[in-house]
């Protein structure tokens, strides 16, 4: 069994090296950590299929482009987008395909047009290690926990949940 206690302090540890300012928004955070990241962040809703995941991040040669389900609550979107952010500042995705678009306007996101095979990809490279989502599902959890959600984004009786389970916690 994997010490979980461990990876907790680590990502933990993490979120306090990244020093961030009180952020009330994940668009905020996310433009946070693509500055900490030195890397352009965008984030786009989609209405995933089925057997699609509730989010994914596709790499490309000037951008992450993070993909999240818009089918759902305001804080479950936060949480998705948290977890890719997560795994973005693990640096659990291989490096970015090399640019051979001659195009400037290469990078614009063009939405409804995922490539299957790019999305077997991106899930090959973030999404079938176990150690790596588990430490993305817990900083994920931690970014979440350092925004200061806007009333109606998350109310305290959404977030209540989440404080419950880390006061059950080994610290
Ligand atoms: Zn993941």
């Amino acid at each position: 069994m994997r010490d979980l206690g461990r990876t907790r302090r680590r990502m933990r540890a993490k979120v306090r090296e990244l020093d961030l300012p009180r952020l009330r928004t994940v668009e905020e955070l996310t433009a946070a950590v693509a500055e900490r990241v030195g890397r352009p962040v965008r984030l786009v809703p989609r209405r995933m299929r089925v057997g699609e995941p509730s989010g994914f991040v596709e790499r490309r040669a000037d951008a992450d482009i993070i993909h999240f389900e818009q089918e759902t609550s305001g804080l479950h979107q936060a949480h998705i987008i948290c977890h890719e952010l997560a795994h973005l500042l693990c640096g659990h995705l291989a490096e970015a395909p090399a640019d051979d678009e001659d195009d400037e306007g290469a990078g614009q996101v063009e939405l409804s047009t995922i490539d299957p095979d790019m999305l077997r990809l991106v899930l090959g490279r973030s999404h079938y290690d176990a150690v790596a989502e588990e430490e993305a599902e817990i900083l994920g959890a931690e970014l979440t926990r350092t925004l200061v959600l806007a009333p109606g984004a998350g109310t305290t009786s959404q977030l209540a949940p989440a404080l419950e389970h880390r006061k059950g916690q080994n610290v």
